[in-house]
């Protein structure tokens, strides 16, 4: 007879209990999942119809059923014989954070009830917070997509999980606890209170739980890297890392990959839309996700933007019917490529993702820089820097808050002071804080560049 070690407890967990938890849940996520891993080999021009057919259909849809959408369609002069033509989606408007917040009622299509619907809460690292609904089905179509995903870090279903997560999830009652133990148990790591103490634990935890996949957000996965690192820790030895939720920063990458050995996987997406990019085990680039989604990057103009070149990112979910996205505006800028991966997937690639539409920071001539390339040119270059945070409240005004490390003085200071006054031009005014912390916001991811103009 087989020992339940961990092997063999995952072996169960994966053959066993999984398929039977949703059988038993009337679930389309596993047939749907066992679809998507032999789709993702469809060739680049089948997958590419497929999404152009899956694009008409959601149009009409909308069409026919949302009056909020048919309305905006009718303003742009969208007739309904343009609904199957390939063109049809650029005159549709862009959607804005601010007309979803304005408009979640309306936005609901014709024969869904908001109470019966699921509702997501986007973060609010904007400051303010969105609503979402989608039914039961799109939810579990969305947990199969990012299932396949996941299986690209190297981790298989059925093993542990530790996520290092704000506000994280805890099981309430025997039921759940059962459940989460026989289908998907994980480990926590609180990032709202990140300390020697809570990493020990954590670290002994793991050697009890013995989790495969290390998943969170990129900075706290950095900042555990550290610690390790750090404290010597041996124990923590993932098999696969999953970074999500924000931009990885290279030099991040770099710590993570040397700490443990093993190669992140970067994934992109958000709430309102679920997965958007995910690299898979050849790290070439991230395979954007379209079977889900119709993506376009796009200039400050409106015009797409080329194979190499940034662009702001505006998705339409093809799959949410009861809340239709429809060139939404993520307000983050990703860079298309028309590179190929080795791995023989159909799905096409991106560049990393460059950074938010809200941390680009602005110069004293207009033009627009990353703040997150800012920080990675300095953290990395100038010593003496634990942490920063650069915030631009106006053009002639910027802060650098500084985390000061074991070799910061006053020519760190000078350094800092003199590198951004000379990028950012003579009539801003540089101001160097150094502060004790830099803390998450309240959804738990960090932020390096804000800019309030
Ligand atoms: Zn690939």
């Amino acid at each position: 007879m087989m020992a339940l070690n961990g092997n063999g407890l995952s072996w169960l967990r994966r053959a066993v209990f999984e398929p039977l938890y949703y059988l038993r849940a009337g679930s389309p996520f596993l047939d749907y999942w066992i679809t998507l891993e032999q789709t993702q080999y469809l060739p680049e021009t089948v997958l590419r119809e497929r999404q152009r057919r899956r694009l008409r259909d959601l149009l009409r849809y909308a069409w026919e059923n949302n009056a909020f959408y048919r309305s905006r369609f009718e303003s742009a002069g969208v007739t309904p014989g343009m609904l199957d033509t390939d063109d049809c989606i650029a005159k549709i408007p862009i959607l804005t954070k601010a007309d979803i917040r304005s408009h979640t009622a309306d936005m609901i299509s014709r024969g869904f009830d908001r109470g019966e619907l699921l509702n997501f809460k986007t973060g609010g690292s904007t400051g303010k917070s969105l609503d979402i609904y989608v039914t039961e089905e799109c939810s579990e179509l969305r947990n199969s997509c990012a299932r396949r995903h996941d299986l690209w870090t190297g981790w298989k279903s059925g093993e542990p999980i530790a996520a290092v997560w704000g506000n994280p999830y805890l099981p309430h009652g025997v039921k759940q606890k059962l459940r989460d133990w026989l289908v998907s148990p994980m480990i926590y790591l609180d990032t709202m209170c990140i300390s020697e103490e809570a990493i020990v634990r954590f670290a002994d935890e793991w050697k009890r739980v013995r989790p495969t996949l290390l998943f969170g957000h990129a900075h706290s996965i950095y900042v555990l890297a550290q610690y390790v690192r750090d404290l010597k820790l041996s124990g923590i030895r993932p098999t696969g890392i999953l970074s999500t939720s924000m931009m990885l920063m290279p030099h991040e990458r770099r710590t993570i990959e040397s700490v443990f050995g093993i190669k992140v996987t970067d994934r992109y997406g958000c709430e309102e839309v679920s997965l958007i990019a995910s690299e898979c085990e050849k790290h070439e680039g991230m395979h954007l996700n379209i079977e889900h989604l119709y993506i376009e990057f796009v200039r400050d103009d409106g015009s797409p933007a080329a194979s190499g070149e940034p662009g702001a990112i505006v998705v339409t979910d093809l799959m949410n019917r009861a809340m239709p996205f429809i060139r939404y505006r993520v307000e983050d800028v990703g860079v298309p490529t028309d590179r190929k991966c080795s791995c023989g997937r159909g799905l096409p690639l991106m560049e990393s993702v460059t950074g938010r539409v809200a941390d680009f920071l602005v110069k004293s001539d207009g033009s627009r820089v990353a703040g997150v390339s800012l920080i990675e040119n300095t953290l990395t270059k100038i010593p003496g820097i634990d942490q920063m945070q650069l915030v631009q409240e106006a053009v002639d005004s910027l802060v650098v808050r500084v985390v000061p490390g074991a070799e910061f003085n006053d020519a760190t200071r000078r350094e800092l002071h003199d590198y951004f006054k000379e990028l950012f031009g003579g009539q801003t005014k540089i101001e160097v804080t150094a502060v004790e912390a830099i803390l998450p916001e309240a959804s738990g991811k960090y932020r390096f560049s804000i800019c309030r103009i």
